[in-house]
């Protein structure tokens, strides 16, 4: 007993001094993660000048959500902050710089899911909105409907008070010198049928969780370049490209299409949290690397779920990503990492 009490004071010492530590594994009050695209993103065929272009659109659209947050505001509110700035980002195929159809227009694709109403909205082959995520976010908070679909949609968008624009504003140069590159080679071989192209993804996403432990998600795109016209992705649909539960976690997916819609890869990701208990990390990786990649999909994804942890994997080259959590993690990231995005 005279012996215990000798050493008590050096037993206690160093537990007095943990105590003094920040707690490494506190849960953040808030996080916010974004892309813009998956796909064939290699360094050695990325210029020093766009892949600063790349980088500065995401600390952008990152420091937007970010402030949001900060601030106390709602999750929802920050992945609208943030994803309408990287629609007005011509570096990103979603709004302005958008992949063009076979007709050289922009049709564009939205959706929007809060995780604590599980309430939803998007919007489908829109072709006039400047900001089809704020079109997809009024559907989800100001109709009765969950999605909408070309002229209504954009009438709905006009109705609402978002600004229209005439369908030339998102068509680019360079994408119309993709698009002309990629057809031209049907033209020259009459019966040849040129493929949508899917080397690159762009699709922009975001989600969140607020200080108040919420999340949200919401996913925005021109869709693959030199689709048909008409053609709609994953992006807009709940459940495919955008999903959010308070329960389990906020997904948005980037990547071929009609890929993750077969897969209904944001709700999977959800649902194996929610019926075999797996976490995050694991649902999302078994999701991209082995359902997806089973099928002959490519893509990625961006999650969080409610206690703040992250996952970003996909099975492409690279993917434009970044995060912030409010404990002062952060990273802007495009290439392949040796974790893959885990
Ligand atoms: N998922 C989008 C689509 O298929 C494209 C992309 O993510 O780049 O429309």
């Amino acid at each position: 007993m005279v012996k215990f009490i000798q050493f008590l004071p050096l037993m206690i010492l160093p537990l007095s001094f943990l105590s003094c530590l920040p707690a490494q594994n506190a849960d953040p009050d808030y996080v916010l993660v974004i892309h813009g695209g998956a796909g064939v993103i290699r360094q050695s065929e990325m210029s020093p000048e766009n892949e600063q272009l790349y980088k500065s659109g995401l600390q952008e659209a990152l420091d937007a959500g970010a402030a949001v947050l900060a601030a106390g505001g709602t999750a929802e509110d920050a992945v609208e902050a943030s994803i309408r700035l990287m629609e007005d980002n011509p570096m990103f195929n979603a709004g302005r710089g958008a992949v063009l159809t076979n007709l050289e227009t922009a049709e564009l694709d939205a959706s929007f899911m809060s995780g604590k109403t599980r309430n939803a909205g998007a919007v489908a082959g829109v072709k006039t909105v400047r900001h089809p995520i704020s079109a997809a976010r009024l559907v989800m908070d100001s109709s009765v409907h969950v999605m909408l679909a070309g002229e209504g949609a954009d009438i709905f968008a006009s109705e609402k008070g978002l600004e229209i624009v005439d369908n030339s504003y998102f068509v680019t140069e360079k994408r119309l010198l993709q698009l002309r590159s990629i057809i031209a080679p049907e033209k020259n071989e009459p019966g040849k049928k040129s493929e949508p192209l899917i080397k690159k993804h762009g699709t922009v996403g975001c989600v969140a969780l607020d200080k108040a432990g919420n999340l949200a998600a919401g996913t925005s795109t021109g869709g693959m370049m030199n689709k048909r016209y008409g053609r709609v992705g994953d992006s807009p649909i709940i459940g495919a490209g955008t999903y959010a539960n308070n329960a389990t976690c906020a997904v948005s997916c980037t990547g071929h299409g009609e890929f993750f819609i077969r897969n209904v890869i944001a709700y999977d990701v959800s649902a194996i949290m929610e019926y075999s208990g797996k976490t995050l990390a694991d649902a999302a990786a078994f999701v991209i690397h082995d359902k997806l990649a089973a099928l002959g999909g490519t893509g990625g994804l961006i999650a969080v779920d409610r206690n703040g942890n992250i996952a970003m994997p996909f099975n492409t080259d690279g993917m434009f990503r970044a995060y912030i959590k409010s404990n002062g993690e952060t990273a802007v990231e495009i290439y392949k990492t040796p974790n893959n995005g885990k």
